[in-house]
């Protein structure tokens, strides 16, 4: 089947000579962190803590294993706490020859943070790269994907080059990092579409909706949406997390994709940060992010929930 093209006009790139789209495989290794952030009595469950360990203790050694033999080089986000617990695990992926990049320190919360607290977390952050192996980022992605109007000042500050949290394109572009300010930072844009949590994260208390997919569904949802943006001359980045998509059958139906991925003609496979580099080189236009104002109504503030629009239903069937 011959996918239409339906390019993101508002994105345009070229890439580099011989090739017409990109792909990127990314890990965001959370282990522990993204559990103990929101609730550090999460410490006191020793199989919730065994559930998140699998990533950095069984599922990376797997993935790189995986990689090396496709002959591709990824992107690996970790938090500072995933690397102090394990140095190890993240000079292993420096030595794959693949990136390491930012992803908070203890996967905190962003929602309605103040920029000297998230200063505090990435500063916290790189000080643990750095420790652990010797890393300077030049990627961040917030955890959760979560980025704050003032988070993109504090990257530029740290002499980040690109951010991966952002919603808003199937394609890479540069965005100016406040109003009035000349500097700007590179986007690659993510989907939760392309991210393994939706498809399998299950844990009992802590998340999920209760469906772990098969991975032959995955595989299809996934080559699919690799296979448009192949044809539309975009960006496919996919998110996957160690602990979730390095168990045996993920890992295998993950392997299946990269070896679809990287055989279509003119796709470039590689991380993060090359394709940002080629984007702050070679496209000028730069997009800016207005902050959206609540406009003055009547109705803001309206609760608006599922159990208030079923209430209101069943009202109305009383009537
Ligand atoms: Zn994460």
């Amino acid at each position: 089947m011959n996918m239409p093209a339906f390019p993101d006009s508002a994105h345009p790139i070229s890439w580099p000579e011989g090739k017409q789209a990109a792909a990127s495989f990314t890990f965001d290794v959370d282990a522990e962190s993204c559990t103990i952030a929101h609730d550090p009595q999460c410490t006191r469950r020793m199989s919730l803590m065994t559930h998140q360990s699998y990533g950095p203790k069984v599922a990376v050694p797997r993935l790189l294993q995986i990689l090396d033999r496709q002959d591709i080089r990824a992107t690996f986000f970790v938090p500072g706490f995933t690397a102090e617990s394990y140095p190890d695990t993240v000079r292993r992926i420096v030595d794959g020859g693949h990136e390491v990049a930012h992803h908070g320190y203890l996967h905190e919360p962003m929602q309605g943070i103040d920029a000297a607290t998230e200063a505090r977390y990435l500063d916290r952050g790189l000080e643990a790269l750095a420790k652990a192996a010797g890393v300077e980022p030049v990627g961040y992605r917030a955890p959760w994907w979560e980025l704050n109007w003032h988070s993109a000042a504090l990257l530029a500050d740290r002499g980040f080059l690109y951010d991966s949290s952002l919603l808003d394109g199937d394609a890479p572009y540069r965005f100016s990092v406040a109003p009035g300010d000349s500097r700007d930072l590179v986007e690659i844009p993510v989907d939760w579409a392309l991210d393994d949590w939706e498809q399998y994260a299950f844990y009992p208390g802590v998340t999920g909706s209760g469906v772990i997919e098969s991975p032959v569904k995955v595989l299809e949802l996934w080559t699919l949406e690799a296979e448009a943006h192949h044809a539309a001359g975009s960006c496919f980045v996919l998110t996957n997390h160690p602990f979730i998509s390095g168990r045996p059958s993920k890992a295998v139906a993950l392997e299946r994709l990269m070896e679809r991925v990287r055989f279509m003609d003119g796709m470039w496979v590689t991380t993060l940060e090359q394709i940002a580099e080629h984007t702050r080189s070679s496209v000028t236009e730069i997009h800016s992010h207005a902050r959206i104002e609540v406009p003055s109504f009547p109705d803001t503030g309206a609760v608006f929930t599922p159990a208030a629009v079923r209430e209101g239903v069943s009202r109305l069937a009383q009537r």
